[in-house]
C-alpha cells in the first residue's frame, strides 16, 4: 500500500531553498551518498562481526552509475538498508528549529546548512528534481521498500520488489546539472571525495586496448585506495611506503625531506601523515597541500584555521571525525577542539625535527638549507614553535658548517664580544660580492654566517630580539675595527685641516652614480689593510631591505643609498696622497685656509652681536659687513676646492683608489669602468 506524507520540515520548503542558495558548492551531493552508502555497508560488518547478522555477507562494493538516456545517477550498496519505519525516521523526519534564520546566514556554504541539519541525504536535491530510495532492511523477512519524491514536502512510500539487502538512491539529475551525467566529470568527484574511501566504489569498468582503443572488460573498476597509508601503523610502513604515497598525493613533487605520522586517539582522534617539502622560495606557492578528512572522506584542501599557519607549508593528510567538518571558518577557528588539534600537531612537528635531529645531525644538516625557510617562517609565526625550534635551529656560516644558536654562540663568545660587552654575530648575504669583507673579518678570526634566505632580514631582526646583548653586523656595514670594537685604542688622526683637504681631494674624485650618495670618512686601520672602502649602514640598508619586501614601506626603496667612503689613513698610497697635498698645494692653499678662517670669524662674531635683534634694528653698515664676509668666505671657499679637485684630478691615483672600491663593490660600470681599464693601462706604462 502506498503512503502518503509531508517531510517535517517546519520551515515552507526546504528544497527550493536547498535548489536556489547551494550554488557553489553542488558538486558535495555525490560525497554525501556514498559516504551515507559506506556507513551503510560498514555497519553491515559491524553487525555481522558482532554476530548479529548470520546471513551471508556477500560482495559488499559500493557502486556508482549513470545512465544518461533515463538522465539518472544511481548509488548503490548492500548495506544495512532501511524498513519502512527507518525511512520515516530517519528520512521523513527531520527536523529544522531557526532554519530561515540560519540559512539566510549560511547561504552561500552548503557545507555549513549539510552539517546543520544533517541534510546530507537531502543535498541530493541540489541536483536532483526527483530523488527515489530503493531499500530492504538486512532484517530477517524484511518488506522493501521505495520512497520517492520530487522535490517537494510530499513523498511517496511504496513497498516493492527487491531481490538484494541494501540500497539504490537514484537521483533524476535536472536540466542545470546535466553535468553530472558525464563520466568524466562524476570520475573526477569520486577522485577528489572518495579516493581513499574504506569500502570498495566501483565505478565503470577496467578498461583495455584491443583493435585501437579502449573497451570495456568485465572486471568492475575500483576507483579507490581503501586503506592508505596514513590509516595503518607506523610499523607497517617503510620509507618507501611513505614516499610512494606522497607522490601519489602529489604527483611530479620533489621527494619530501622528511615527514611526520600523526596518530592520537585522545582527547581527540586523529590520524595523517604531513611531509616537509623543500622550500626554497615563494612561500605562496606552496599553500594549500594539506587534504582533510573525515573518515576518509576527503572534505576540504584549505585547512586554515585549523593548521597554525605556518603549518599550511606543509604537505600531506590530515583524517579526524573530531574536527567539525560541516561548520563555517569562523566557527572553527574558535572551536576548542580545532584549537587543541592545532597546538597538538605544532608539538609534533617540532618534536619530530628534534628527534630527527638528535638521531642523525648529518642527514638533518645535509636537509637544513631546503627546510631553512619553513623553520624560520614558523619561528618568526608562533612563538610555541620558536621556543621547541631554538634547540635544533641551524646558523650555517659562510664555511657552510651548521651549528646550533647555543654551539654558536660559544664558539663566537670569545673573541667576538665588543667593549660594552655585546656579542656580534657577523653576517653575509653573498659570498662573492661581499668576498673583501669576509676576508677582511676572517682574517681577524671572526666567523661571519650565512644569511642569504628570503627571510633572512625579519629572522636577524628575531634573533636580535631574542638574544640578549647581541646584534647582528653585516659585514660589509663598516670598517672590520668598527664592525667589532675592541678598546678605545689610540690611532693615527689627521688634523681639521688635513680632514677638511683630504674630503674635497677625495669627494671630487667620486662618480656621480644614480641613487647613491657618500660620505668621505678617514680611519686608521693598519697599513695592510685596503686603502679605500665603501661601506653601507646596517640600519639604512636594513630598512631598505624590508622595504623591498613590504608595500607599504616604499618611502625607505625611494631614498638614495647611503654609503661611506672609508679612506684608511694608514695606508702608504694614502699617506703619499696626503703628503703631496701638502707638497703641491701648501703653499697656494694656506692663505685660502687662513682666509676663510677669518671670514668665519668675523661671520660668527657679527653673527653673535646680531642674533637678539630685529632686522629693522640692525643698521645697514653691519648688514654689508655680513655680506661682504658671507661673500669672501665663498669666494676662497671656491678657489680652495679649485686647488683641490685640480691636484685630485691629476694625480690619477686619487680616482684609481676610489674606482678600486667602487670595482669591489660591482658598483663600477659603463663609462666609469672603461675608463678606469684605460687609466690603470696607462699607469703600468
Ligand atoms: P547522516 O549521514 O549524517 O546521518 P544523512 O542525511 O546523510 O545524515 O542520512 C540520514 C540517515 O539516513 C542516515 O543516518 C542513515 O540512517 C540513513 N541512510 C541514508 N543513506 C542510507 C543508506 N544508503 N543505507 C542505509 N541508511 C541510509
Ligand atoms: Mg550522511
Amino acid at each position: 500500500m502506498t503512503q502518503k506524507g509531508t517531510i517535517g520540515v517546519t520551515t515552507d520548503n526546504i528544497f527550493p531553498v536547498i535548489k536556489k542558495f547551494l550554488y557553489s558548492d553542488h558538486e558535495i551531493f555525490l560525497r554525501e551518498l556514498v559516504s551515507n552508502a559506506v556507513d551503510a555497508t560498514q555497519k553491515m560488518k559491524t553487525l555481522s562481526s558482532f554476530g548479529d547478522f548470520k546471513g551471508e555477507l556477500g560482495e559488499m562494493n559500493v557502486t556508482v552509475k549513470i545512465d544518461k538516456t533515463a538522465g539518472t545517477l544511481t548509488v548503490s550498496d548492500r548495506g544495512v538498508g532501511m524498513t519502512e519505519e527507518e525511512i520515516n525516521k530517519y528520512i521523513n523526519q527531520i527536523a529544522f528549529s531557526g532554519a530561515e534564520e540560519f540559512l539566510k546566514k549560511y547561504k552561500n556554504d552548503a557545507n555549513t546548512i549539510i552539517g546543520h541539519f544533517g541534510l546530507g541525504f537531502y543535498s541530493a536535491f541540489m541536483v536532483a528534481k526527483k530523488v527515489e530510495i530503493h531499500t530492504r532492511s538486512y532484517a530477517e523477512n524484511a518488506q522493501a521498500v521505495m520512497w520517492s519524491c520530487d522535490g517537494s514536502p510530499a513523498y511517496e512510500m511504496t513497498p516493492i520488489e527487491k531481490d538484494s539487502r541494501g540500497t539504490d538512491v537514484v537521483l533524476y539529475i535536472d536540466d542545470d546539472n546535466k553535468e553530472f551525467l558525464e563520466p568524466e566529470r562524476v570520475a573526477a568527484l569520486l577522485q577528489k571525495y572518495c579516493r581513499f574511501l574504506p569500502i570498495p566504489v566501483v565505478f565503470g569498468k577496467e578498461q583495455e586496448w584491443k583493435d585501437g582503443k579502449y573497451v570495456d572488460t568485465d572486471k568492475d573498476r575500483i576507483i579507490n585506495d581503501t586503506a592508505p597509508a596514513w590509516t595503518k601503523k607506523p610499523t607497517e610502513l617503510t620509507d618507501e611506503d611513505y614516499k610512494k604515497f606522497y607522490s601519489e598525493l602529489f604527483p611530479a613533487s620533489d621527494e619530501p625531506l622528511f615527514w611526520i605520522h600523526l596518530n592520537v586517539d585522545y582527547p581527540f582522534k586523529l590520524t595523517g601523515i604531513l611531509y616537509f617539502p623543500r622550500i626554497k622560495s615563494n612561500l605562496d606557492l606552496n599553500r594549500n597541500k594539506i587534504q582533510l578528512y573525515c573518515n576518509q572522506v576527503f572534505v576540504t584542501d584549505s585547512v586554515e584555521g585549523i593548521v597554525p599557519e605556518f603549518l599550511t607549508l606543509l604537505k600531506g593528510v590530515i583524517d579526524s571525525p573530531d574536527i567539525p567538518l560541516n561548520v563555517s571558518r569562523s566557527y572553527l577557528q574558535s572551536d576548542s577542539n580545532v584549537k587543541k588539534i592545532s597546538s597538538y600537531i605544532t608539538k609534533k612537528v617540532a618534536e619530530r625535527l628534534q628527534e630527527i635531529f638528535n638521531n642523525d645531525r648529518k642527514l638533518f644538516e645535509s636537509k637544513w638549507d631546503d627546510l631553512k625557510l619553513f623553520m624560520e617562517y614558523g619561528m618568526l609565526s608562533d612563538e610555541k614553535f620558536y621556543e621547541r625550534a631554538q634547540n635544533f635551529a641551524l646558523l650555517k656560516d659562510t664555511e657552510n658548517s651548521y651549528y646550533t644558536f647555543e654551539e654558536y654562540k660559544k664558539l663566537i663568545e670569545s673573541n667576538q664580544t665588543d667593549k660594552d660587552g655585546n656579542l656580534i654575530y657577523l653576517y653575509a648575504t653573498d659570498r662573492e660580492a661581499q668576498y673583501n669583507y669576509l676576508e677582511a673579518a676572517t682574517s681577524k678570526g671572526y666567523d661571519v654566517l650565512l644569511m642569504n634566505g628570503q627571510l633572512d632580514p625579519h629572522f636577524i631582526g628575531l634573533l636580535e630580539q631574542k638574544f640578549t646583548k647581541s646584534r647582528f653586523v653585516r659585514v660589509d656595514s663598516d670598517v672590520i675595527d668598527n664592525l667589532i670594537r675592541k678598546d678605545d685604542k689610540e690611532k693615527n688622526t689627521l688634523t681639521a685641516t688635513q680632514i677638511n683637504r683630504m674630503s674635497t681631494v677625495f669627494r671630487s674624485q667620486i662618480p656621480s652614480l644614480e641613487k647613491a650618495e657618500f660620505i668621505v670618512v678617514f680611519e686608521s686601520m693598519g697599513e695592510t689593510s685596503n686603502p679605500v672602502m665603501i661601506t653601507q649602514n646596517e640600519f639604512m640598508r636594513r630598512m631598505k631591505d624590508m622595504a623591498a619586501m613590504q608595500p607599504g614601506m616604499s618611502f625607505y626603496a625611494e631614498m638614495p643609498n647611503s654609503y661611506n667612503l672609508i679612506v684608511n689613513i694608514d695606508h702608504p698610497v694614502v699617506k703619499k696622497v696626503i703628503d703631496q697635498t701638502e707638497s703641491v698645494c701648501g703653499a697656494e692653499l694656506k692663505p685660502l685656509e687662513e682666509a676663510i678662517a677669518s671670514s668665519k670669524e668675523t661671520i660668527s662674531q657679527l653673527r653673535s652681536a646680531q642674533k637678539d635683534k630685529k632686522p629693522e634694528e640692525i643698521s645697514q653698515e653691519d648688514k654689508d659687513k655680513l655680506a661682504s664676509a658671507e661673500k669672501q668666505e665663498q669666494e676662497s671657499e671656491q678657489k680652495e676646492n679649485a686647488v683641490l679637485t685640480d691636484f685630485a684630478t691629476q694625480n690619477s691615483s686619487i680616482r684609481q683608489l676610489v674606482d678600486l672600491a667602487l670595482l669591489s663593490n660591482n658598483m663600477l660600470k659603463g663609462e666609469a669602468l672603461s675608463n678606469f681599464i684605460k687609466r690603470s693601462v696607462e699607469l703600468m706604462k
